[in-house]
This record gives C-alpha cells, structure tokens and sequence, in this order.
C-alpha cells in the first residue's frame, strides 16, 4: 500500500483545495479497523480506553493500576518506560526493566500494553514488550524512527508533533506505512498556541478534519492536550463527541507522587466515578466504550 491509499479523498473541500497526492480511491471506505488481539479492535463502533501512568515507576504501581482499570473494564495499559524528557536531569523512565513491569502486568490482568520508543535501535526490543508501540510527540518527525517502526508488524500510534499542520501529521503516518506497516493509530495530543495558560491548546478539530481526510483511526490525549488533571474528563466528553475512536489518559492512584506529568495525571477514582459520564456521550453518538463485559 503506498500513500495514496492512505489518504482519502474529501469531497467537501474545494477542488482546489485538494491535493493529489492524498487522493485515494478509499473514499467510501470508513475507519480501518486495527486489531489489537484479544478481541481489541480500535476503529470501530466501540470507544477504546488507553489508560496508565506517565512513567512506569515500580512493578506494585504498574500492576496495582493495571487491576483498577482492568476492574473498569479498560483493556489496554499505557505507561513509559523510556521518557522523552524535556529536561535531561528529569527522570529518564526504568527501561527495560519498565518493560518487564508492563509485560508482567499484562500477563496477571491480560491488558494490553502501549508504550512508547523514542530510539530506532530499541524498536525490536520494545516490540518484544508491547502490543502497540507509541511514537511520542517530539519523535513524530524522527524519520529513521518511523522507517523502523515502519518494518515492525505492530501496531502503532503516531502523535501528533506539537508544531505539526495536519499534512506534515499525515506524511510522517505515511512514512511508516510505506515501509508495509499500515496499523497506525493517529493521536491528537495538543499544540502549542497563543493560550500560554495550559500546557498545550488540545486541536479538537483535527479529529473531524482527519476523519475527513483519511481512513486510519484517530485518538485523543487530554492529559498532554491540557496539561491539567481538572479538564481532562471534559476534554474526554469533548472528544468522544468530536468523533474519536479512543482516549489516551494519564491516571495514578495518587496523581500528585506521580514521578513524571503529575499536574495533568486523574486519579484512578476519578477515572472509575466519570466512566458512566463517558459512556452516556458515546451512546448520544451512537457508540459504546470498549469493555471487557461488553456485548457485541
Ligand atoms: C506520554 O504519553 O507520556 C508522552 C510523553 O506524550 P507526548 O509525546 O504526547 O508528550
Ligand atoms: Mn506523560
């Protein structure tokens, strides 16, 4: 599959306002289905949940949120083992012994796990680990990153650079996919603009305008996107009405001991009490979220 598959077609812009080279004759296709395993699909009528902690600090912290979420009905784990710190003398994230963590705790509670990489040289061992592999807002440009992941057969969901236009978003998505790889998960996880008081401005309105433009599922990050833990149920109603097709969201049994992003981490008792909310908004757009006790 080559990039003009990738990218379909959107008849309602102007003809001018086309490009070409997006075309695709993919028009009438809806969002492709990515197959997690297990009966995880993200792209489909169901609402999946990503959830975790920043960082992965410590094999009890690990399993202990993978059990809560596993109690709500989540079925997938995020937590970071390599940190794409924006500091070099903040913590780093454990490595490959974070790995091992995440692996252990999905083998005790049968979650799925995400995670990101940040070097081409760790994407064969990190995919040992993962069942989706995450490239981070500042690598989304990392070109031999991309290539590599390109050559895995794994999942992969590309953030959004945090100075990206929606063009230079899709091109590093076809970047992977031209290597072969054609599960990419797009995220939308905040931009920086001129509202310098949150963290980052979360773009909602590259959830329609994707959607739109190409066929590959699209996620949200409110936890980046804001940057504070207040807003991070809102902006998951917010994008649940938009269209997304799942969360990505930072949670900690204790938000504030969080070693990385603890202004923006919910706790995972707020994560349980705002599930019904979520769910009431998917069903208002005619979708479910994604639980273990759903029925199809
Ligand atoms: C993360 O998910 O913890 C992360 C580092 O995200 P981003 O790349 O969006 O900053
Ligand atoms: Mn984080």
């Amino acid at each position: 599959m080559g990039h003009e598959h990738i990218i379909k077609e959107n008849t309602a812009m102007p003809a001018a306002a086309r490009q070409r080279k997006y075309a695709s004759d993919s028009i009438e296709q809806d969002t492709t289905i990515i197959d997690i395993g297990d009966g995880v699909k993200i792209g489909g009528n169901r609402i999946v949940i990503m959830a975790g902690p920043c960082s992965v600090e410590s094999e009890e912290q690990i399993i202990s949120i993978a059990q809560e979420l596993r109690s709500m009905g989540i079925r997938i784990l995020r937590g970071g083992a390599y940190k794409p710190r924006t500091s070099p003398y903040d913590f780093q994230g454990l490595g490959e012994e974070g790995l091992e963590y995440l692996k252990y705790a999905s083998r005790l509670t049968g979650l799925k796990i995400i995670t990101e990489v940040i070097d081409p040289r760790n994407v064969e061992l990190v995919t040992n680990f993962a069942d989706i592999l995450q490239i981070g807002t500042r690598s989304m440009q990392n070109y031999p990153l991309l290539r590599e992941v390109g050559k895995s057969r794994m999942p992969v969901l590309l953030k959004r650079g945090m100075s990206a236009t929606y063009k230079e978003f899709l091109l590093a998505a076809e970047y992977i996919m031209v290597g072969g790889n054609e599960k990419v998960i797009l995220c939308e996880r905040g931009i920086r603009t001129l509202i310098n008081e949150l963290r980052f401005t979360l773009d909602l309105n590259a959830v329609p305008y994707l959607k739109q433009r190409t066929h590959l599922p699209i996620i949200v990050d409110p936890s980046h996107g804001t940057g504070s833990a207040s807003l991070v149920i809102d902006m998951s109603k917010a994008a649940i009405a938009c269209g997304a097709d799942g969360l990505l969201i930072e949670t900690h049994p204790h938000p504030q001991e969080s070693k990385s992003d603890a202004a923006q981490t919910i706790s995972t008792d707020e994560l349980k009490k705002s599930m019904p909310g979520l769910a009431r908004i998917a069903q208002a757009v005619g979708r479910k979220i994604d639980g273990d006790n759903n029925a199809d």
